[in-house]
């Protein structure tokens, strides 16, 4: 794979890209493939760069060889990347951007718990409203650390009232949200020096370029309040395609009760690539029958239109 390079000159277009963020909480399994083909192929479609990057911040939870095995099944179902990037290698950065950010932030010592109780509707998404308890109560860090031990306080964004981010979801559409009333102030990291989930990936996709993403729909919600951080940052960013994702037949996401979905299970078991890919491309309406195909070869072949906008059922088997 030439990456999108011009064969005569080597120059690489300016143009697209894209970028595969796996989290090595878990291994690799049959949702992380059908998005990340459709982030691949989108990329590739156009020329465009992609970028590999691991998103192993989760400490507690990432499982210890699930990034490297994640890389070798993502080889082995015939992806590329043309650069590599692991978080936990860029704390520096991180704590460099929450610097930055401090204007905006405040430090929370508020437990899950406590901002459970001061819901006052049930919330329409995973994320909890918060009312603001902590804002402007400790002088830094230090001081709401204090409070709080051995609990550690966490970062929180604050949102100016009436802030309602709209935008259009390259797979969704229109997106509109009130992020005051709907999430007030939101967790901007739990960590001191801001190495987690959401500023490092809105940083890190603002610093690398990243031109679209292209993630499944259940961070739909959780993308205004990476747009604020990236309009914080004072940066454009980049366009979303949040694409379904593939449940079991309880409509539930993918996990264990729904039988061994992991890429290195199929291997084990004498699945093909292709197989893997095949069923992918069929689930994404790129081919009308369930049969064997690369991945490469679906390059230019497979347009966002066709992709059913609810959720894939997996059955428990390729068919
Ligand atoms: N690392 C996240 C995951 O594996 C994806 C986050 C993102 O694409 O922004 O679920």
């Amino acid at each position: 794979m030439d990456g999108g390079r011009n064969i005569l000159t080597g120059a690489r277009p300016r143009g697209y890209v894209g970028r595969l963020a796996p989290s090595p909480t878990g291994a690799l399994h049959l949702g992380n493939v059908r998005t990340f083909a459709i982030a691949w192929l989108r990329a590739r479609a156009c020329g465009g760069k992609v970028i590999l990057r691991m998103e192993d911040l989760d400490h507690p939870r990432d499982k210890p060889g699930a990034d490297l095995q994640a890389l070798d099944d993502l080889r082995w179902l015939g992806f590329d990347w043309d650069e590599e990037h692991v978080q936990s290698h860029r704390r520096a950065f991180y704590r460099a951007t929450l610097e930055r950010l401090r204007p905006h932030a405040y430090p929370c010592v508020c437990s899950r718990r406590d901002v459970e109780s001061a819901q006052s509707a049930p919330h329409a998404c995973d994320q909890l409203y918060y009312p603001g308890t902590c804002r402007g109560r400790f002088a830094g860090w230090d001081e709401a650390a204090a409070a709080c031990a051995p609990r550690t306080p966490c970062w929180r964004f604050r949102v100016p009232p009436k802030t309602e981010i709209v935008f259009s979801d390259k797979f969704h559409g229109l997106f509109r949200q009130d992020v005051s009333a709907t999430l007030g102030d939101f967790p901007l990291a739990r960590d001191p020096d801001g190495a987690g989930y959401t500023l490092a990936a809105t940083a890190d996709d603002l610093a690398m370029g990243v031109t679209e993403v292209v993630r499944g729909d259940d961070l739909l919600p959780a993308t205004p309040s990476h747009i604020l951080i990236a309009r914080a940052l004072g940066k454009t960013p980049p366009d979303y395609c949040h694409v379904p994702l593939v449940v079991g037949q309880d409509g539930r996401r993918l996990a264990k009760r729904h039988g061994d979905t992991r890429v290195s299970a199929f291997r084990t078991a004498g699945v093909t690539p292709e197989k893997i890919i095949g069923w992918v491309a069929w689930t994404c309406g790129w081919n009308d029958k369930n049969e064997p195909i690369g991945l490469s070869r679906l390059i230019g072949r497979s347009p966002l239109e066709t992709i059913p906008d609810t959720a894939v059922v997996w059955n428990g088997s390729f068919g």
